[in-house]
């Protein structure tokens, strides 16, 4: 490879981890990363649990500590983004006006949180949760006696709604679907997840839509819903998901859809640009379709198999998707993907600790949950990597065995 090396674009778990893979699997070339934030790569799961709870500070949820940059020979451009891509011409041009040369380009540019497109949204005190920017603005709105809103039962709502609980502040949950997380658990699960919200003191309405902010001299003083109500707040979190960041991607002409299409080894249409975390489509080789997924462990684990494929090998990523939460008292982890949420089976008390298993037309393991449960995870894991045929009724009883 000639002297223009590497460049990492997007400044995020995925992008850190690229970095780390190359060095470790031997790359001698140049590397940057250019980060459009003006942090060192950091670690997102803990802004909606650690810092909101307990006020960690970004230095200890840092990916990599500065100087980790040094030592690996890592040029950083933070606080920059790469604005155009060229990719005939292999060059990313740069927000300060630099024109940078690549050899091979990574893109690693992550996720927004999805914004209201609503009247009133743009008031103080209405929020976001994806930086740690956002964190910090939520650490002040959370205190005891604040009147919350949170709109969105999703992964993000839900923990930001606990971690608000926890700091005394009253918290209502607005989400449109029939459950909270329905749209991924189904409404058996979903509705599990909205009573253990509701154990802890939350109002949790499904079924309602926001129609509006309702702003007070330019600060957020609740919601109005579309059936007229009115829920009074003084801060609002809209948790209404994510949208990956693929314009630079589809601007330079790569192939796009959801995500940024990649094959089993992340790369693009362009054999000179594979891209990773969460704004890559993946030819899933395990799963037999495209899948993009927002989970830490993939951003954390693709970075190897994009590595080997920027340094010219053959790699291919298959490793099951897997989600992990905080609420409360409740911990958990899902494997796998299901394409059918509403078909679960449940194994143990939805209100203690519990196993859930979701199946496809042919009574094959698609996904697996374990909650309060940490002896299981890797029966699971085999479960979900073998799409294993179950006995529903023998799968739900715990005095049975797990299939091995
Ligand atoms: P990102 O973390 O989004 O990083 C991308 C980076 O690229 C950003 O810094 C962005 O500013 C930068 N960038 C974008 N465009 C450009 C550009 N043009 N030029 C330069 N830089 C650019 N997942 C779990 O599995 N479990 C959890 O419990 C969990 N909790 C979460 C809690 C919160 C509050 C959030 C926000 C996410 C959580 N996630 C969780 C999801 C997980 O954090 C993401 O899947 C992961 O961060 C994806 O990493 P990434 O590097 O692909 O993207």
């Amino acid at each position: 490879m000639s002297e223009t090396g590497i460049v990492v674009v997007g400044g995020g778990l995925a992008g850190a981890r690229t970095l780390e893979a190359l060095r470790d699997q031997g790359y001698e070339g140049r590397l940057t990363l250019v980060g459009a934030e003006p942090h060192l790569p950091y670690e997102r799961p803990a802004l909606s649990k650690d810092h909101l709870l307990k006020g960690t500070p970004l230095e200890e949820f840092t990916t990599f500590d500065a100087p980790w940059y040094d030592d690996h020979d890592v040029a950083l451009r933070l606080g920059v983004a790469a604005v155009a891509l060229d990719l005939a011409g292999h060059t990313v041009t740069l927000s300060d006006g630099e024109t940078l040369g690549y050899t091979r380009l990574a893109l690693a540019t992550g996720s927004r949180a999805r914004q209201p497109d609503l009247d009133g949204a743009g008031a103080e005190g209405v929020h976001l949760l994806r930086t740690i920017e956002d964190s910090e603005r939520l650490d002040r709105a959370f205190h005891g006696g604040a009147r919350i809103a949170v709109v969105g039962g999703g992964w993000i709502g839900l923990e930001a709604a606990a971690a608000a609980r926890a700091r005394g502040a009253e918290v209502t949950v607005l989400e449109m679907g029939e459950q909270p997380l329905g749209r991924i658990l189904g409404t058996r699960i979903g509705g599990a997840f909205a009573e253990l919200h509701r154990r802890n003191g939350v109002d949790v309405r499904t079924g309602v839509t926001v129609a509006r902010v309702i702003a007070s001299g330019g600060r957020a003083a609740g919601v109005e819903l579309e059936d007229g109500s009115r829920i009074d707040a003084d801060a609002v979190l809209f948790g209404i998901g994510a949208a990956p960041n693929i314009e630079l991607a589809a601007e330079a002409g790569l192939a796009v859809k959801s995500g940024v299409l990649v094959d089993a080894g992340l790369r693009t249409s362009d054999p000179d640009v594979v891209a990773v975390g969460d704004i890559a489509e993946q030819a899933h080789p395990a799963l037999g379709r495209y899948v993009r997924v927002e989970h830490w462990d993939t951003a954390r684990h693709q970075p190897e198999v994009a590595a080997r494929t920027l340094r010219g090998e053959e790699a291919s990523y298959d490793r099951q998707p897997l989600f992990f939460t905080d609420q409360y008292d409740l911990g958990m982890e899902y494997r796998g993907n299901a394409t059918r949420p509403d078909d679960v089976v449940v194994r143990g008390s939805l209100d203690g600790a519990y196993l859930a298993f979701w199946l496809d037309e042919q009574d094959r393991v698609e996904a697996a949950m374990n909650v309060n449960s940490w002896d299981a995870g890797d029966a699971l894991a085999a479960m979900v990597a073998e799409r294993r045929m179950v006995d529903r009724r023998r799968l739900a009883d715990p005095d049975v065995p797990l299939p091995t």
